[in-house]
């Protein structure tokens, strides 16, 4: 089987300041892989790069063995991968039910267990797995702030990926929702979406992830698996700067 995500060489430079700086990563199908990293050390635009929403300078990305680099980011999602943003934006007049209707984008490249739903069923059930069907009609703008960030990620799954990107979904959410998310998160990954997660909460990392990747400064710096590795790690600890990556939240 091919990987379902296979990176080479990404750069990407803002002026003289270089962000990626050949990046490289491969995902087996399945996988739920941490993305971690200091504020500011390229993670966000690592993910911008591979979903078409960033121009990269140079670099490879390819899907299945599909070279989808360059590719604009509905040619990204018509390919098999959907990601959500650090700061949702959300359009606040839909009911929340349209706002997921929405993110319809049947490209028959689903995983098998949510191509056997059909349209409505997804919604409906991506409405009752993320606990929103009794605010479903209401404007998203009546929703709280974990609840805008679990539709979100619902909307992303809607588009039916074979691999979901999220960018630091639980950021500001309530532990329960947390909790709630990594329930819901690992339900999908056994219907086979494989998952990029950007994260700071380790309690998050060791629960969801088997695998984490680190940039430090556009760098993949480390792979391993979550926790002891990566607290151990020497070249982790000193991108954050000797601040302790055990307890509880990594340090930004
Ligand atoms: P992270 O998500 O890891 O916190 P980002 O990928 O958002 O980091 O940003 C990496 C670096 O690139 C930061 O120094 C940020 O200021 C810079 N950067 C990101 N986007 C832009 C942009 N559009 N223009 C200029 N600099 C940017
Ligand atoms: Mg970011």
């Amino acid at each position: 089987m091919p990987d379902i995500l296979s990176l080479t060489g990404l750069n990407k430079s803002f002026g003289a300041h270089k962000v990626l700086d050949e990046v490289g990563l491969t995902m087996k199908p399945g996988e739920i892989v941490g993305l971690l990293g200091p504020n500011g050390s390229g993670k966000s635009t690592m993910l911008n790069g591979i979903s078409g929403f960033l121009p990269l300078d140079g670099g490879t990305v390819e899907m299945n063995g599909q070279d989808i680099t360059g590719m604009a980011p509905h040619e990204v999602v018509a390919a098999g991968l959907s990601r959500t943003f650090q700061l949702p934006s959300i359009p606040e007049r839909m009911t929340v039910r349209d706002v997921l209707q929405s993110g319809d984008a049947r490209n028959g490249r689903a995983s098998d267990m949510l191509k056997s739903l059909d349209a409505d069923d997804l919604v409906e059930t991506l409405l009752h797995e993320f606990r929103l069907p009794h605010v479903a009609a209401q404007p998203a703008s009546a929703l709280s702030g974990g609840q805008k960030k679990l539709l979100s990620v619902a909307t992303a799954l809607r588009r039916e990926p074979q691999l979901l990107c999220l960018d630091e979904p639980t950021a500001g959410v309530h532990p329960e929702v947390r909790h709630e998310m990594i329930g819901i998160l690992k339900k999908f990954n056994e219907r086979g979406v494989s998952l990029l997660v950007v994260e700071h909460d380790m309690l998050f990392i060791r629960n969801l992830c088997t695998r984490c990747v680190v940039l430090d400064r556009g760098k993949l710096i480390a792979d391993c698996p979550p926790p002891e590795e990566l607290e151990h790690n020497p070249a982790v600890v000193a991108a954050y700067l000797g601040k302790s990556v055990e307890k509880g939240k990594v340090a930004r």
